[in-house]
């Protein structure tokens, strides 16, 4: 077999080309791709199919939150297979598990009452169920005209049609005709690229917020539906908010009977330190998004929060509009709610939260004693997220020629040293699972440290 042919210590090199369009990988086109092909996790590692082992510092793609091998989430997948492997929730007929969970995700949510559930299969779809319920919402109150959305330069809300608008990333923009002309994109909030000289992290809000406003009186507020934002910016580079951003964006989209909807995709369940970055930054939404650590990304799963406002809006005009027809076949899936069920269990159990507050200094403080090198421009992060960003001079304005692929590179000395990163650019990005132990942290720090000589 091809596998059997394959060297066992070059973990990429056996294995030449394949047969997928491979997503947001660059030259899918060509034959000449050598994937790293994983095979196996355990814990806080995971293995290729040449039995190297790498600790995991992405978690997957941020959502391994209980790691490689939870016997629970296994179990609880299992049982429901066996039980009732699928049954929709379409037509007021639906599953167990999925009104199960649908409660435990209402009474886990506390930064602001929430109504209702929907459940989706991802964080796209989570998104995009957003847009439809906020027309929907503002269809019911009778204003037709009330339909754009507010989203941010480098924020990452996915990458269907509509996700991908609301995303602030170019990539996701340039040859797909994007973004949707309902969507407005306001500033990223990161203080070291952005700020003016002498500006402090609230003056720097407090312009920010005063630009957001100006952009909401250019379009007239009659047009802007909602405003959407991760509480940490995750895809984007990791950027946690400035002081006091979010109390000033709050005032500005409440003045103006805008909804906010956060998308929690990666901050929620602990990985911020709190059950909700909501939670951590008093964000009062009126909508929500999840997904990834909601299922330990062991069953593919998303969820839409409703609040009370909207909800009862939609619930009371909707003899007038009709059914609310948006939906998919797996919206509940069984066996991903009962999987989430149970990892929600586990995170309250073992009070993941404390868990990731006790641990995340240790990651914080030993990544962030880096930021001397003299090729890093900033490292960033709260919890157990953190994003290093390579600059020439310390500065964000002295990006290194692209051509040196300064991050490639230590991506790839991460990767010879047992370790995945996620690399963006010159953007390092880590989110390492919650039940990472201390000696795993410091095997991470230690490898980054290697990673970061040898790119020096
Ligand atoms: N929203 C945020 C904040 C994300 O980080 C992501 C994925 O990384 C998404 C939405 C999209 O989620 P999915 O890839 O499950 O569609």
């Amino acid at each position: 077999s091809a596998e059997a042919s394959l060297p066992k210590d070059e973990n990429r090199e056996g294995f030449k080309g394949h047969d997928m369009l491979a997503p947001f990988t660059a030259g899918w086109q060509s034959t000449d791709l050598h994937p790293l092909v994983i095979e196996r996790s355990e814990g806080s590692y995971v293995y290729d199919i040449n039995g190297k082992k790498y600790l995991d510092s992405l978690a997957g793609l941020w959502c391994t939150a209980l790691g490689g091998n939870e016997p629970r989430l296994v179990e609880a997948a299992t049982a429901q297979l066996k039980k009732l492997p699928f049954y929709h929730s379409f037509w007021n007929r639906t599953t167990k598990p999925s009104l199960d969970l649908a409660r435990d995700l209402l009474d886990l949510f506390t930064a602001k009452k929430m109504a209702k559930a929907f459940f989706v299969n991802s964080g796209s779809e989570a998104n995009d169920t957003q847009v439809k319920l906020v027309w929907y919402y503002n269809n019911a109150l009778g204003r037709p005209n009330k339909k754009k959305f507010i989203a941010r330069a480098k924020s990452y809300h996915g990458s269907t049609l509509i996700s991908a608008s609301l995303s602030g990333l170019p990539a996701l923009h340039q040859k797909f005709d994007l973004p949707a002309p309902f969507v407005l994109h306001t500033d990223c909030p990161h203080y070291w690229r952005f700020h003016l000289p002498g500006e402090t992290e609230e003056e720097f809000s407090t312009r920010l917020a005063k630009n957001l406003e100006e952009l909401i009186l250019k379009e007239g507020p009659e047009t802007i539906a909602a405003f959407i934002a991760e509480p940490v910016m995750g895809a984007g580079g990791v950027i946690p908010p400035p002081a006091t951003y979010f109390d000033k964006i709050q005032a500005v989209v409440k003045k103006y009977d805008i909804l906010f909807i956060a998308d929690e995709v990666i901050c929620a369940f602990g990985r911020l330190g709190s059950m909700f970055g909501c939670d951590k930054y008093n964000i009062k939404p009126d909508m929500v998004s999840l997904a990834k650590a909601l299922s330990s990304a062991y069953m593919p799963i998303g969820a839409v929060l409703v609040s009370p406002e909207v909800s009862d809006v939609i619930h009371s005009q909707s003899n007038k509009l009709g059914t609310f027809s948006h939906g998919f076949t797996y919206s509940g899936h069984p066996v991903s709610c009962a999987v989430a069920i149970e990892a929600i269990k586990i995170y309250k159990e073992r009070n993941m939260v404390e868990k990731v507050r006790s641990i995340s200094p240790k990651f914080q403080d030993g990544l962030k004693a880096f930021s001397d090198s003299p090729i890093v421009g900033e490292i960033r992060g709260t919890g157990l997220i953190l994003g290093t960003e390579f600059t020439d001079n310390k500065s964000p304005n002295d990006p290194f020629p692209p051509e040196w692929g300064v991050g490639a590179y230590f991506g790839a000395q991460c990767e010879k040293n047992g370790m995945l990163v996620r690399v963006s650019g010159d953007n390092i990005m880590m989110s390492p699972p919650f039940i990472m132990t201390p000696e795993e942290v410091d095997e991470l720090i230690r490898i980054y440290g290697i990673a970061l000589k040898e790119t020096e």
